[in-house]
């Protein structure tokens, strides 16, 4: 566990706590959820269920109405074909990640030739920080292959084919991408997974950010192409499209097998997910439309106001983020000299009460994230304190 060390991020957040403590103003640009109520609906029914009295242990992959809910939800929206046994409800997808590196790069997993040998598991950069962390709990190897701003932070086929390896096994893929807000279009999508075949990678789907799409393009998930399904896994959440964050609940979409495999992990760690989450998780489904599009219309505002208000402070514009809550800057574009993004990311905070994350925190210094997935008023006085910061360096 010595790999465990205190991240810049946690160091920020620390910072803005106190901060926040002793009554300051922080400007919150560096949240990772929709900061927005839960809806009314999901609410009551977990309050209904709670009223019941009745909370028995659950049963370790999830509901079955809730499975059929998901499955429903998945086929529906992003042209999937899975059944309530190709689906195991999670405590979020953080751990559905988990879950499924434990099992695929253990000794007892089934893509390993020899039960001691080390799986190397393919990660594009800019990451989300907890692909390569999760992978070293798990002893096995992350190969990261550095993506290329002037192509989008896109992984391409060519890039994916050399940095594969003997060992690689397993290509852990981001789709609505923490932090660039990269999303993929199909074409791009199906030449990645032909490749993925080739390669004989099983490819681990993040499709969190699915429901936070905002151009009109559609996203494409991993698990619309029915030749490689068997050797896809796709890993949904409730935390972003149904502003769920808090309630903990995800989903893995896999055969049969493996989500066997995960059912029987769930009982020898979590015995699965709070009954109470997951009626509130019903409800949620039961109102997925309204749901849904109320929280992309939210956060598409706040983006809106995000490009708006980086306009009138930093006089210039940005380009339309497509997707997820999240804008990568290079310290460059922002006009920031002399400083690494962990030192701006920090002074910031320090002197003008903006928090926002380093780039290094996702494998890509030299780059801040922002979200503009906090309230709306923080981001035009945020941008504000930050451009006059950036003009007094
Ligand atoms: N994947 C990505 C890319 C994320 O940004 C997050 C949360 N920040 C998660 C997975 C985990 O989401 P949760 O555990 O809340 O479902």
């Amino acid at each position: 566990m010595s790999q465990l060390k205190a991240s810049t991020t946690v160091v920020i957040n620390s910072i803005a706590q106190s901060k926040k403590a002793a009554g300051i103003r922080v400007y919150n640009l560096s949240v990772g959820e929709p900061k927005m109520v839960t809806p009314q609906v999901v609410r009551d029914a977990a309050c209904a269920f709670i009223q019941n009295g009745d909370i028995p242990y659950p049963s370790p992959a999830g509901l079955p109405k809730l499975r059929d809910l998901a499955c429903g939800w998945m086929n529906k929206n992003y042209k999937t074909d899975y059944v309530q046994n190709e689906c195991i409800v999670t405590t979020g997808g953080k751990f559905a990640i988990y879950l499924l590196l434990q099992y695929l790069c253990g000794k007892s997993s089934s893509i390993k030739e020899n039960p001691n040998d080390i799986i190397d598991v393919i990660v594009p950069a800019p990451y989300w920080v907890s692909y390569p962390a999760i992978t070293k709990i798990m002893d096995a190897n992350p190969i990261v292959i550095n993506t290329k701003e002037s192509n989008g932070w896109k992984l391409t086929p060519e890039e994916l084919k050399a940095a594969s390896t003997k060992n690689s096994k397993i290509l852990m893929l981001n789709n609505g991408v923490n932090p660039t807000g990269t999303i993929y279009t199909r074409a791009e999508m199906q030449a990645l997974m032909n490749t993925a075949n080739e390669l004989d990678l099983i490819v681990i789907s993040d499709e969190v950010y699915s429901g936070l799409v905002y151009s009109g393009d559609e996203y494409v998930s991993c698990g619309s192409f029915p030749e490689y399904k068997d050797k896809t896994i796709i890993v949904q959440s409730m935390s972003k499209s149904f502003s769920m964050t808090g309630w903990r609940i995800g989903y893995i979409f896999a055969n049969k097998e493996i989500i066997d495999v995960m059912s029987a992990l769930s009982t020898q760690s979590t015995t699965g997910v709070s009954l109470i989450a997951q009626y509130g998780a019903i409800a949620a489904f039961e109102n997925a439309e309204a749901i849904n599009s109320s929280i992309n219309q939210t956060m598409k505002d706040r983006r809106d106001e995000f490009v708006r208000a980086y306009k009138k402070h930093f006089g210039k514009d940005i380009e339309n983020p497509k997707a997820t809550l999240y804008v990568f800057a290079s310290l460059e574009s922002l006009g920031v000299k002399g400083l690494t993004d962990e030192e701006f990311c920090i002074r910031a905070l320090e002197e003008v009460n903006v928090a926002s994350v380093p780039g290094s925190s996702f494998g890509q210094p030299g780059y801040v994230r922002f979200s503009y997935g906090s309230d709306i008023e923080d981001l035009d006085g945020g941008l504000e304190s930050l451009a006059k910061f950036i003009k007094s360096l």
